[in-house]
C-alpha cells in the first residue's frame, strides 16, 4: 500500500491550498479527486471577489493555477473516488485507484447545490441560472431576478440581490418561509422584493442564455411565465460527508465539526471548506481554511511522530 504523510480528499480551492502547504513543508502529499481538479470553481465563468484578480479570473482557469503551483512543490495527485477510510496504526484510505495510507487526513470534499432537477436547468447553468447571489448577483445589476426557495439562504441572496438588481421574484413552494423571523420582516417590507407563493419552477426558458421561468401554482395547477435575467436557485447544500457519519462528528445537516484549527473530532483528521460546519462557501474562505489545516496537520505529525 502506498504511503504519504498527508492524504488530501477533495481537489477544490480547499484541498488544493493544502497540499501546496503541506508540500512545501516537505510533507509527502497525496490529493484523492474523484472528478475535475478545481471543485466548484469549475463551474465559474467569471470570479470576481477572488483578492489578487481585479479584472476577475474564470473559475477553471484560477482551479488550473492552483492545481500546477501545488503540483510544483510535489503534491501528487490521483483521480480516483474514495470509498472508505478505517483506522488502523494509520488512517487507510480505499479509493477506486487502490488503497493509500497516511498518518493525518485532510477532508476537503465540498458540499453540493441541490438543484431543481427541471428543464432547461443545466444547460443555462452559468448563464442566468445560479446557485451562489455572493458569487453571481453582481453580472445582474439592474436586472430582475428571481430566487428559488424560503429558507435561509433564499432570503439572504435575495436581500443581497436587491443591491444589484431592479426587482427580484421569491419563488417558493409554501405559503410560509422556513427562514429565521427577523429575515422574513425585512424581506417582506423590502419595496424591490416581490413574493410568489405556492409555486414551483418547472422549466428555466432561453436558449443560450435563461430568458424567463415557467411556474406553476401547486394549488390552483395554473401555469405562468415569469420574465428573468437571473434565477438564484438556493434550495438546500449537501455536503459530501456520507463517508465519515461513522468516524467523525457531523452536525445534524451533516457538515463536519471543527475546531478553529480545522481539527475534527478524530486526531489527524482535519476539514476545510465548504464541507465543514459554519463555512462561508466561498474561494477565498476555502483557501484559508486549507491553509490552516494543512499547518494543523503539520504540528499533529510533528507531535505524534
Ligand atoms: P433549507 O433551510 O433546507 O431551506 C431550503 C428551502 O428550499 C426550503 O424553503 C425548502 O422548502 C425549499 N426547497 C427544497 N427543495 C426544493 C425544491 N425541489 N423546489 C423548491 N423549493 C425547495 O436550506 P438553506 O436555506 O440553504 O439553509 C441551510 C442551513 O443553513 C439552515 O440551517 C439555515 O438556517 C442555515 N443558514 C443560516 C443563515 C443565516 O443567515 N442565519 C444563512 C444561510 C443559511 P420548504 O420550506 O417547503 O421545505
Amino acid at each position: 500500500m502506498a504511503k504519504y504523510e498527508v492524504i488530501i480528499i477533495g481537489g477544490g480551492p480547499a484541498g488544493l491550498t493544502a497540499g501546496l502547504y503541506t508540500s512545501r513543508a516537505g510533507l509527502r502529499s497525496l490529493l484523492v479527486e474523484r472528478g475535475v481538479v478545481g471543485g466548484q470553481m469549475g463551474n465559474a465563468t467569471l470570479v470576481e471577489n477572488y483578492p489578487g484578480f481585479p479584472e476577475g479570473i474564470s473559475g477553471p482557469e484560477l482551479g488550473s493555477l492552483m492545481h500546477q503551483q501545488a503540483v510544483r512543490y510535489g503534491l501528487e495527485v490521483v483521480i480516483a473516488e474514495v470509498t472508505g477510510i478505517t483506522q488502523g496504526q494509520f488512517y487507510s484510505v480505499a479509493t477506486t485507484e487502490g488503497n493509500f495510507e497516511a498518518a493525518a487526513i485532510i477532508i476537503a470534499a465540498g458540499s453540493e447545490y441541490h438543484k431543481l432537477g427541471v428543464a432547461g436547468e443545466e444547460r443555462l447553468s452559468g448563464h442566468g441560472v445560479s446557485y451562489c447571489a455572493t458569487c453571481d448577483g453582481f453580472f445582474f445589476r439592474g436586472r430582475e431576478v428571481a430566487v428559488v426557495g424560503g429558507g435561509d439562504t433564499a432570503i439572504t441572496d435575495a436581500l443581497e440581490l436587491t443591491q444589484h438588481a431592479s426587482k427580484v421574484y421569491v419563488i417558493h413552494r409554501r405559503d410560509q418561509l422556513r427562514a429565521g423571523k427577523a429575515l422574513e420582516e425585512r424581506a417582506l417590507a423590502h419595496s424591490k422584493l416581490e413574493f410568489i407563493w405556492d409555486t414551483v419552477v418547472e422549466e428555466a426558458l432561453g436558449e443560450k442564455i435563461l430568458e424567463g421561468l415557467k411556474l406553476r401554482n401547486v394549488k390552483t395547477g395554473q401555469q405562468s411565465d415569469l420574465r428573468a435575467d437571473g434565477v438564484f436557485v438556493a434550495v438546500g447544500f449537501m455536503p459530501n460527508s456520507h463517508l465519515f457519519f461513522d468516524i467523525l462528528e457531523l452536525d445534524d445537516a451533516g457538515y463536519i465539526v471543527t475546531d478553529e484549527i480545522m481539527a475534527t473530532s478524530a486526531p489527524g483528521i482535519f476539514a476545510a471548506g465548504d464541507i465543514r460546519r459554519n463555512s462561508p462557501r466561498q474561494i477565498a474562505a476555502a483557501v484559508g481554511d486549507g491553509v490552516t489545516a494543512a499547518m494543523s496537520a503539520f504540528r499533529y505529525l510533528q507531535e505524534t511522530s
